[in-house]
């Protein structure tokens, strides 16, 4: 099988913002771009991205999961960025469009069509270190995935670490590259050393999230997560597992998590602890690495819970159950 995220469909949308406006979108190949090598972006990372995903469902219907969110999302990693504020419509336009143009290659359940639109400041200008780009391209990449979980559904082992952070904390909300490529080091060591799968990174000892994934821990009927700031990107996923926990009427807590609370906790049998992402929805936890010792989280197993709430996040995605919220755009 394919890696996730590497093969595209052979067509993707731009529209550019030449200072003043946004030009008609263009469906364009999409194996290049043509961009100054002083572009913005190359030189001061002025760049953003969103990741949602069309599902297909039964009635042959193609369907996108909270497409209001991301699009949401992307207007404020934009705004955080100082990149030309992008118009939400036009961004809705277009990745409607891409999809429809696509709706016959969205793969079957357990795949789906992951989406990526992206925005950049293309103004070829060195001495803007300190100034935004005028000039900006969004661009909607399509990847076909298929099962997450194929490759086995065993658990994560995670590092905890208490030194350093993932990203500077007043931008852990964007959705930004530089943010990834700053949390390369400590992930390569983790595996290196300890052949964690991701760090759960927890500045000052208190509890954030993977360097692309949120961190949610089920104990009992209690579901704990960090609150929303600046410093953790807000996990779509995230919001709508919180929402379908609320609904099946657990204790939904958004607060701060020590690592001594975290590991207390996950020492009790049943405990569950899991990632959130687009990617894989949950991914369960089975190891919690700190200070050279290994704890295992509940049983070392994957979680009922967990398994539970993917089925039901699943479910909703695939048209299988009721969409009690209003989550999915049909597009054709
Ligand atoms: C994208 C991302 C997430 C998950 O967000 P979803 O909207 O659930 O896909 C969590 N953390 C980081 C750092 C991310 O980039």
């Amino acid at each position: 099988m394919t890696a996730f995220g590497t093969v595209f469909m052979p067509e993707m949308i731009t529209s550019e913002y030449n200072g003043t406006q946004w030009s008609q979108p263009a469906v364009v190949p999409s194996d290049s771009l043509t961009l100054h090598p002083g572009a913005h972006v190359f030189h001061y990372a002025s760049t953003c991205f969103e990741g949602l995903k069309a599902f297909r469902h039964e009635d042959g219907s193609i369907n996108i999961f909270r497409l209001d969110q991301n699009i949401r999302r992307m207007a404020q990693s934009t705004r955080l960025l100082a990149l030309p504020e992008v118009d939400q419509a036009l961004l809705e336009q277009m990745i409607l469009e891409i999809t429809e143009r696509f709706a016959g290659d969205v793969p079957e359940p357990p795949g789906s069509m992951y989406i990526r639109p992206t925005h950049i400041g293309t103004e070829a200008a060195i001495g803007k270190a300190a100034a935004p780009s005028t000039t900006s391209l969004l661009y909607v990449l399509l990847s076909p995935v298929g099962d997450y979980f194929s490759g086995g559904s065993g658990t994560l082992r995670l590092l905890l670490q208490e030194e350093g952070m993932r990203c500077a904390p007043h931008m852990g909300e964007v959705k930004s590259g530089g943010n990834y490529a700053s949390a390369l080091p400590s992930i390569l060591q983790a595996r290196a050393e300890v052949k964690a799968d991701q760090v759960l990174f927890c500045p000052h000892g208190e509890v954030q999230e993977t360097g692309a994934a949120n961190f949610l821990l089920f104990d009992g009927d209690e579901v704990i997560t960090k609150s929303l700031d600046s410093t953790l990107l807000h996990g779509v996923t995230r919001n709508s597992v919180l929402q379908l926990a609320r609904d099946m009427g657990m204790s939904v807590q958004e607060r701060d998590l020590t690592v001594a609370e975290l590991l207390e906790r996950a020492a009790k049998p049943g405990c569950e602890a899991a990632l959130s992402g687009t990617a894989a929805v949950l991914a369960p936890v089975g190891t919690l690495i700190h200070q050279g010792k290994e704890h295992r989280v509940g049983n070392g197993e994957p979680g009922e819970l967990t398994t539970r709430l993917r089925g039901m996040m699943n479910d909703i995605q695939w048209g299988r159950a009721e969409d009690p919220h209003g989550w999915l755009t049909r597009v054709v």
